[in-house]
């Protein structure tokens, strides 16, 4: 049985890819910051899980700046594959809290890339990287080979960890990957993410439960793709017999606005009537074009989305529907 550490098991990608390898077999176990989280009802689903927990899912509260504990439970595990998906992800936010953005980011990076390398033998090691370290990118669409150019303090920590991931590579002759991801949604995702926020207020606005949407700039651009895909090219990338850094993306480009005519055009609303513009929520500077060409994964990988983007947007609208009316009901 193949044994796998995941640090930021309760976020959106943790959570599905505990899921996934669960169901391939894996003994998992999970780093997690804070024991509960009563707002993530399917991180508690799978917990719950009484024939999984404690016996195929173990949890353990550890926070990524506590070495000696995250050395210990790496020697006492033993796993063959660590993925590391723990982070503040919120682009936003880093111009908040960007000390403590690059500090996780980045140093975290760095002390379990020093832990690991310390493993005898060392696991393959994956780093869920993000476009952000593309920025504005020197060219469209971009590849494994496009030179970072980061526009906010969470794009440069994420580019100084996926370059450590690489120099340890080289240098030590770790398997260490960089999952390089674009967008990726789901209904699990953060609700201060726009994508959420929009499929999340069109069904609230539907069930005459809100009657406003405060958004920032409807014209930005991104390559949005779902979220159970991209861990699926994980462990996909730590399965291949040599080490690479991979882009997980779509291929398309879509903007705000897109987002807005699906969710609410599905619920027979027209969101003109509800949209306001909201200076807070414009960024200070905006990626330009970022679009993943995903040709490794497709050709070396084989890895193909599942869902198109229309069927993404409707799936989290269906979802936050029903999760709403069940609110409702209690
Ligand atoms: P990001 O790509 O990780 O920053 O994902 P977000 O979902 O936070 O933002 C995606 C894009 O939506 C960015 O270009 C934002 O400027 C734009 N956007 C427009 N309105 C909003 C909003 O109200 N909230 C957020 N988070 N983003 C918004």
């Amino acid at each position: 049985m193949k044994r796998a550490i995941i640090t930021g098991v309760s976020g959106q990608d943790g959570s599905y890819l505990a899921e996934l390898l669960l169901s391939h077999d894996y003994e998992v176990h999970g780093i997690v910051r804070k024991q509960h989280y009563p707002s993530r009802p399917w991180f508690d689903n799978l917990v719950r899980q009484a024939k999984l927990a404690g016996q195929r899912l173990f949890l353990h509260q550890i926070t990524l700046h506590d070495t000696t504990a995250l050395q210990r439970l790496l020697s006492q595990v033993c796993p063959h594959e660590v993925y590391h998906l723990a982070g503040q992800s919120h682009v936003g936010l880093s111009f908040d809290i960007p000390e403590s953005t690059c500090d996780f980011t980045g140093m975290g990076t760095l002390r379990l890339l020093e832990i690991v390398r310390s493993c005898s033998p060392p696991p393959r090691f994956l780093h869920a990287s993000s476009s952000e370290i593309f920025g504005i990118p020197a060219q469209v669409p971009q590849d494994e080979t496009t030179p970072h150019h980061p526009v906010s303090p969470y794009g440069a920590a994420k580019s100084l960890a996926t370059n450590l991931v690489r120099i340890y590579r080289e240098s030590y002759g770790l398997f260490a990957c960089n999952a390089i991801c674009f967008n990726h949604e789901s209904p699990r995702r953060g609700t201060s993410f726009v994508t959420r926020k929009i499929t999340q207020a069109a069904a609230r606005i539907k069930l005459g439960l809100e009657s406003e949407l405060a958004l920032g700039d409807l014209d930005a651009q991104r390559d949005w793709g779902y979220a159970p895909d991209f861990v699926s090219g994980f462990h996909r990338l730590l399965q291949h017999h040599e080490p690479m850094d991979c882009i997980f993306a779509t291929g398309q480009l879509h903007r705000v606005q897109d987002w807005l005519d699906i969710a609410f055009n599905h619920l027979d609303l027209d969101w003109r009537n509800y949209v306001v513009f909201d200076p807070r929520f414009a960024r200070k500077a905006e990626p330009t074009l970022l679009v993943g060409r995903p040709t490794r994964a497709q050709q070396v990988l084989h890895w193909t989305p599942s869902l198109s983007f229309d069927a993404m947007v409707i799936r989290m609208v269906e979802h936050d529907l029903q999760w709403q009316r069940m609110r409702r009901a209690a």
